[in-house]
């Protein structure tokens, strides 16, 4: 090239006219790569089975893990409310009030989780990109779990801090992390979920607890998979672990049947989060039957029938467990969230087909929800369910297995 003539930079191609925006053209490489989506027609309650396309088959997918969504108690709870208070909140809850089942509500999550206070947010996404974005900035520092949930990235995201990723489930590389760091930062946050939600193991919490503490960082865990599910009275692993993380984060929406999120935390925290987090700031108060759905499932999860339905999951997680391990899944931790990988989500999506041919639903998971070559079909088990359910859901997916060959 000679010196001094800079070569005419290439107009880049003109847009299609029948699609200048360039939708269509995303949408069919989504499709080509096997990550286009879809919504599946539901009708009726979840349950162990449910009429999907008008046909009842077996659901192994929900995050109904006790099976409470439908429980008798939380129905009548939630039509009470309905009748007494109204379909709806009508405002958030710093403009026009502060409901009695709002409150109360929030002083008995206080109470189970053992912390000064809680603060209800309209989901657990809300309440994850809440907490993140509220207590870290510019100038901060948060270290998040390789694998965390999206609504924790996305709070990492928002909260415009530095992000470091460290290694999933992995206690030393944490310490090490936290030691190594040369900036000055203002705060430092340490952010994982308890029981992953789709590869369903579980953080070192104990350890990942006095990292924090040697380090002076605040300890943030997402226990949307276990509060209800594990620990003693379904109080969650933080508590099984004996940690008192700084910020515990819960949502209504899985074991405990219902919606909405949460925050468990000292008092403090919450009166910081109630002045800054904008996600509890600038979205409606949960709707009240809402609210006596959720606060009806916490007191069955926390009785003594809560510890049976926990028993029932248990030997569930474990059968599935040991069959999947069978198939080939490798030894699995018998958690009530049961990850079959398989690599390419065409495949992933084959098999959910395949198996719902025999009357079996598993959703098939893929990126960007799990990492690329992780694409794989999520079980998940309920109490509901019986040993029966699980040696059909089994037998179809080893028929599956020789149904859709691998690539
Ligand atoms: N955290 C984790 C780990 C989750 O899996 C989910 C939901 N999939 C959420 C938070 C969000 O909870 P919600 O559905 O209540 O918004």
């Amino acid at each position: 090239m000679r010196r001094g003539v800079t070569p005419a930079a290439a107009d880049p191609p003109a847009p299609p006219r029948d699609d200048p925006a360039g939708l269509r053209a995303e949408l069919r490489d989504l499709a080509a790569a096997g990550l286009a989506r879809e919504l599946r027609p539901l009708d009726g309650p979840a349950g162990a089975t449910v009429s999907l396309g008008g046909r009842e088959v077996l659901c192994l997918c929900s995050n109904n893990y006790l099976g409470l969504a439908s429980h008798p108690e939380v129905l009548a709870a939630a039509a009470a409310a309905l009748r007494a208070e109204g379909a709806g909140a009508a405002s958030a809850r710093l403009i026009a009030g502060n409901l009695a089942g709002h409150r109360s509500l929030e002083a008995r999550l206080a109470a189970f989780h053992g912390t000064d206070a809680s603060l209800l947010y309209g989901s657990g996404y809300h309440a994850n990109v809440g907490v993140l974005s509220a207590l870290a900035r510019d100038g901060d520092v948060i270290y998040s779990d390789a694998l965390n949930h999206a609504s924790l990235v996305d709070g990492c995201r928002l909260s415009r801090a530095r992000v470091r990723v460290v290694p999933h489930a992995d206690a030393g590389a944490l310490r090490d992390a936290l030691r190594r760091e040369q900036q000055p930062f203002r705060r430092r946050l340490v952010v994982t979920e308890s029981l992953f939600s789709v590869d369903g193991d579980v953080a070192p919490l104990a350890n990942l607890a006095a990292s924090c503490t040697e380090a002076g960082a605040l300890l943030v865990v997402d226990e949307a998979h276990a509060v209800g599910t594990t620990g003693p009275a379904g109080r969650g692993l933080c508590a099984a672990a004996g940690v008192q993380p700084d910020v515990l984060v819960g949502t209504f929406s899985k074991a405990l049947g219902s919606f909405g999120g949460y925050v468990a935390a000292r008092a403090e925290v919450v009166a910081l989060l109630r002045s800054v987090s904008r996600s509890f700031i600038f979205s409606t108060a949960l709707p009240p039957p809402v609210v006596a759905a959720s606060r009806a499932a916490l007191e069955v999860a926390a009785s003594p029938h809560g510890d049976a339905l926990r028993a029932r999951l248990r030997e569930n997680s474990a059968l599935l467990a040991a069959g999947l391990q069978r198939l080939g899944a490798g030894s699995r931790p018998e958690w009530h969230i049961q990850p079959f990988v398989v690599g390419a989500p065409a495949r992933a999506m084959a098999l959910c087909e395949a198996l719902l041919t025999h009357g079996v639903f598993v959703q098939g998971i893929r990126p960007p929800t799990v990492p690329a070559g992780t694409s794989r079909l999520r079980f998940s088990l309920s109490a509901s369910h019986t040993a029966e359910h699980l040696h059909t859901a089994l037998a179809a997916l080893e028929i599956s297995l020789t149904q859709v060959r691998s690539p």
